[in-house]
């Protein structure tokens, strides 16, 4: 990760952002943008330890916009994002607007940003699941083919852009900023060793795991096979449960079950990372953690149906079912340290860590242009 800041004389860039992800995703766009940036937080994810702990993990402040959408329904959040975005944009119009991802959020800026002819960057671009049945499938195609400069992590990101017949002048491979979060926020292995003694857990004795899709969580069969599975694993299991997970939970009457399970709350990224690093193996729907495991090397046994992240299966990740947990987790046991040995010399697909300076170059060669 290289250590500059550029001086960029723009009236501002909006980056939009609303959700864990997004903020470690485009936390280092926001500091090679310096005082350029002007960080509107839609709200999407309103709890402390989802959002405004990884602000202060990344050093960005306060947003300079908060606008309340979170815990309401998907048409409620982008419907009232949209609205509530075009007002601020109206008011103060920027120079070029930012999203990232797949979320919500990302929908409503990509849609607030066409409506009012503001120049659209979409950060992680091409992605595709071909599952229809996710709404992030959906807010990505939408925001790709609304978006003016495609940043596609992989090649094959790239590819699936050009395949839906958006032109190549509006797509560049940058690598993914997760390398460079990591990168940033990874504890050194002294601080990893005091990390596991808070916790009670030795090195590589325990999997960490996190579930909170809603094709998982908000199926009581699924959820309920996920924490079966989970427990009875030879390891200690450690689950930071997300709020929404946690809520499934106990609707689903699963407390009982999860009391073989170490249920913590969600925790801030350098731990959660320091933990990954020193993990056996992780269990998780999550898209972000897929990523994460091709840098600090590790195995994740990613439990959903598709996936929009194939530059890491049959390598980093293997895609399962539920009922299929264990099965997975018994096949790696007979030779896991030699799986970490093979996986410690893999490079991860998601780049070298220069990923937000090259969005943010082509960001101003955009605006220039334009
Ligand atoms: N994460 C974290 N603390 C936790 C659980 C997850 O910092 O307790 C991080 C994790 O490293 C990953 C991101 O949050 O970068 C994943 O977020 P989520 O699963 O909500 O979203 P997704 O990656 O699926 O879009």
């Amino acid at each position: 990760m290289q250590d500059h800041v550029i001086d960029m004389p723009l009236r501002s860039v909006a980056v939009v952002l609303g959700t864990r992800p997004e903020i470690i995703k485009l936390a280092n766009v926001i500091r090679v943008l310096g005082s350029a940036a002007r960080v509107i937080h839609t709200g999407q994810h309103y709890d402390f330890g989802l959002s405004a702990s990884f602000l202060d993990s990344f050093g960005i402040g306060e947003p300079s916009r908060f606008l309340g959408i979170g815990g309401k329904t998907r048409a409620q959040q982008i419907g009232q994002a949209v609205n509530a975005l075009s007002g601020v944009f109206e008011e103060s119009p920027p120079a070029v607007l930012v999203v990232q991802g797949d979320t919500n959020t990302t929908m409503a800026g990509a849609l607030a940003a066409n409506a009012l002819e503001i120049p659209l960057v979409h950060v992680e671009a091409g992605l595709r699941s071909h599952d229809r049945r996710m709404p992030e499938e959906h807010n990505r195609v939408v925001t790709d083919h609304l978006g003016d400069l495609l940043c596609a992590p992989t090649e094959l990101n790239r590819h699936n852009l050009l395949s839906e017949g958006i032109d190549s002048s509006r797509v560049l491979v940058t690598g993914n900023t997760v390398v460079e979060a990591v990168q940033q926020l990874m504890p050194a292995p002294a601080q990893r060793a005091a990390l596991l003694g808070g916790y009670g857990l030795g090195p590589g004795e325990f999997v960490l795991s996190t579930f909170h899709r809603p094709e998982n969580v908000d199926d009581a069969d699924r959820f309920s096979t996920i924490v079966k599975q989970l427990s009875s694993l030879p390891y200690a299991v450690v689950l930071p449960l997300h709020p929404r997970s946690r809520d499934r939970a106990a609707r689903f009457g699963l407390d009982r079950d999860l009391e073989a399970i170490k249920v913590i709350d969600p925790i801030g990224y350098r731990d959660f990372l320091g933990l990954s690093a020193e993990s056996a193996f992780l269990v998780s729907d999550s898209g972000g953690i897929q990523e994460e495991a091709s840098i600090y090397k590790r195995p994740v046994v990613v439990v959903r149906r598709s996936t929009e992240r194939p530059e890491v299966l049959g390598t980093f990740a293997r895609l399962v079912e539920p009922d299929h947990i264990g099965a997975t987790v018994s096949s790696w046991l007979a030779d896991l340290a030699g799986i970490h040995h093979e996986l410690s010399e893999l490079p991860s697909p998601y780049g070298d860590g220069s990923a937000s300076d090259r969005i943010v170059g082509a960001l101003e060669e955009l605006v220039e242009g334009g």
